[in-house]
């Protein structure tokens, strides 16, 4: 067996790689960033190695930074997780090159495999459907564009190296093509290093169906059968499930068989997902279904699989890698009950599902039956500017899927994330949606419900909620003061807290609510508040609220959303923002990728002006109003700062 392996990624994956190690005696070794330094992953392994500041490629993708912190500190191996380098077959190469076990398949089979194009051309010849498309080395604009026309539109354009929807754009009208394929190939530049596309067919009214397999280097393959990941925004996973629901037996047994067959036809070692969409929605006997790429790596979504088959894929992963055999033939795999899987992302699903960066305040998750939380993250964590939003995953078995569904829900509303936004309302929408309780669904679904899925505008119960929190807050503060000067001093007329002095009194306050100004009433009848917001009285909702104080502010989670709710304070960003119609605001922190206007122009409403990238994704800026273009700062390259203005639409 292994003896000490470093994990060459972070947050989630890394714990839960090491707590297999840790079942397996095998030693582990993390890296970590600057900014990740002290994150749980990092206490928990046996060993530490800093590999240097925030950016991906100057920490986690250097292969020589990763691969000396392995030999300096004993490893034997090094798992590379999912993301990352998880998929680089130099990398897989230069692991063995330097005498190490890389845990996954060879440097070989991910070349082969890897790469969309690649692999559909191998899963052609092995006879299993592909998307109809132009997967060609040529990659001139006008050879992709006159194959698009050929496919005819629409037409998906996809990164060969892509993953997790980056570099993957939907082509309406041909006249889009060109402007959509040099921003695909910008993201695939800037995520994969790679900027080659594929151009595909759009499958209609699609359910992404995968097929996770496993390879030894004794040359057994198996299949761990099938997951159904439907459920995404912008081509991403955001719910995933096993089995899938509706599965006849005989697309099933199509689908797993094709995937075993691919993986063999390159000796294929280790754990691989094979992703296949199915036409239609729905998976009968005579669905159409068609490949679409192989995943050479565990996936973010493997515990669905673990919890159905009552295996420990990671395990398996560190056996093959070790030279042993699969731990079990084909006909010894099980599939008993259903799993879900819920990915909890730091994100503003109200704004775009920008990611929500900074300091988590609080961070609770429940412990239920059934339900398994693989976390990255505790309270006092913070996430970063530099990689993926997903926090935690959040996993229900049961032994049909309403239970398994039941129970995820209710894990959503118990857990407590503050400081920082998450998507945790938006999962809990789509796991209500009567469409995907009864598994009528497809990859559209997302889109289609987005409007209804994200509660928009304040909420004022949480706003009254945390009116009363700031007035305790300060109560305290002025207790306090009050204990620690002299009698003399303590006038009641010092203090502040008149809300007991008078029955009827009513205070207006200002407030800060998600940085916007706003007026409250707040009077004290018996000691007991009453707030009004917006002219309404507010009906106060003790035992569905959780206020979280975190130094002056408060931030309040209701219906799992979280508002958060402090005093005025008069910075000029703050006092800024009354002017700000036809301001251009960087959303996030990030790195001015592009810059499509003069300043001068005159453009329209609605017309490109800059983009952000942030995260490994695009950030397109578009222009308020129609008008001149002014003030523009935004340079290409620039980094920048949320809030910054980088350009103003002035009247022409
Ligand atoms: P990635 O490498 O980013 O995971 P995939 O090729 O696996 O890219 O595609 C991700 C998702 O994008 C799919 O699950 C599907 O929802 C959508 N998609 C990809 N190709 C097509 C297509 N040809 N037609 C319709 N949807 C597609
Ligand atoms: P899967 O295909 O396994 O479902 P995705 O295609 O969504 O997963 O992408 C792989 C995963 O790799 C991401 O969801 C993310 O968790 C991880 N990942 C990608 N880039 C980064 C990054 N910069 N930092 C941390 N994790 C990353
Ligand atoms: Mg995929």
């Amino acid at each position: 067996m292994l003896k000490r392996v470093l994990i060459a990624n972070r947050g989630e994956i890394a714990l839960r790689i090491i707590r297999t190690a840790r079942k397996l005696g095998i030693e582990t070794v993390a890296v970590a960033s600057e900014p990740d330094l002290g994150m749980p992953y990092t206490r928990a392994a046996d060993a530490v190695v800093p590999i240097g500041p925030g950016p991906a490629n100057e920490s986690y993708l250097v292969f020589d930074k990763i691969i000396s912190a392995a030999k300096r500190t004993g490893a034997d191996a090094i798992h590379p997780g999912y993301g990352f380098l998880a998929e680089n077959a130099d990398f897989a190469q230069a692991v063995t090159d330097a005498g190490l076990i890389f845990i996954g398949p060879t440097a070989d089979s991910m070349r082969k495999l890897g790469g969309k194009a690649e692999a559909k051309a191998i899963a052609i010849a092995a006879g299993v459907p592909v998307v109809p498309g132009y997967q060609g080395e040529d990659q001139r604009p006008e050879i992709l564009a006159e194959a698009a026309r050929g496919i005819g539109f629409p037409v998906m354009i996809k990164a060969v190296a892509g993953g997790g929807g980056r570099g993957m754009r939907l082509v309406e009208r041909e006249e889009d093509f060109a402007a959509l394929l040099a921003s695909a190939q910008r993201e695939a530049e800037a995520a994969f290093g790679d900027p080659r596309v594929l151009i595909e067919k759009v499958v209609t009214a699609p359910r992404h169906v995968e097929v996770q397999v496993f390879g030894d280097s004794h040359g057994n393959v198996v299949h761990l059968f099938e997951r159904d990941c439907s459920l995404q925004r912008r081509n991403q996973k955001v719910i995933e499930e096993a089995p899938a629901p509706g599965m006849s037996p005989e697309l099933r047994e199509k689908m797993t068989s094709a995937a075993v067959k691919l993986a063999k036809a390159v000796g294929y070692r280790g754990a691989g997902t094979v992703e296949f969409l199915v036409e239609g929605g729905a998976l009968g006997a005579k669905a159409p279904w068609y490949l679409i790429e192989m995943n050479t790596r565990l996936q973010v979504e493997h515990p669905v699989t673990e919890e159905i088959t009552g295996l420990d894929l990671v395990e398996w992963q560190f056996r093959v890698a070790a030279g042993e055999p699969l731990p079990l033939e084909q006909h010894q795999i099980t599939c008993n009950g259903h799993a879900i899987e819920a990915r909890l992302c730091a994100e503003d699903a109200a704004r775009e599902f920008l990611p929500s960066i900074g300091r988590i305040v609080a961070f609770r998750t429940p412990t239920a039956e059934g339900l398994r939380v693989d976390a990255g993250v505790e309270a006092g964590s913070t996430v970063s500017p530099f990689y993926d939003s997903m926090i935690a995953k959040l996993i229900a078995k049961g032994p049909n899927r309403a239970v398994a569904l039941e129970r995820l829900k209710h894990a959503l509303q118990e857990t407590v994330v503050a400081g920082v936004k998450t998507n945790a309302a938006f999962l809990h929408g789509l796991l209500s949606l009567p469409a995907f309780e009864s598994g009528e669904m497809d990859t559209g679904l997302i889109a289609r419900e987005l409007d209804r899925l994200n509660a928009k505008g304040s909420d004022p119960v949480a706003v009254a909620h945390g009116v009363i929190a700031l007035i305790r807050q300060q109560q305290r503060k002025l207790e306090e003061q009050r204990r620690r000067i002299s009698d003399e001093a303590r006038s009641p007329w010092a203090a502040l807290d008149g809300f007991q002095l008078g029955p009827s009194r009513k205070h207006s306050l200002d407030i800060l609510v998600e940085g916007n100004k706003t007026t409250v009433e707040v009077s004290w009848v018996g000691g007991e508040p009453t707030v009004e917001v917006e002219g309404q009285v507010i009906q106060l909702q003790r035992d569905r609220v959780t206020t979280v104080d975190d130094g002056d502010r408060v931030f309040v989670l209701h219906n799992l959303r979280q508002t958060e709710v402090c005093w005025p304070t008069y910075d000029a960003a703050a006092a800024d923002e009354t002017d700000g119609e036809g301001q251009l605001r960087a959303p996030i922190n990030g790195r001015v990728a592009k810059v499509f206007v003069e300043e001068g122009a005159v453009v329209d409403k609605g017309q490109r002006i800059v983009v952000i990238e942030a995260m490994k994704m695009e950030h397109v800026l578009v222009a308020p109003r129609g008008g001149t273009v002014g003030r523009l700062t935004a340079r290409e390259g620039q980094q920048v700062t949320e809030g910054t203005v980088l350009a103003a639409i002035l009247d022409s």
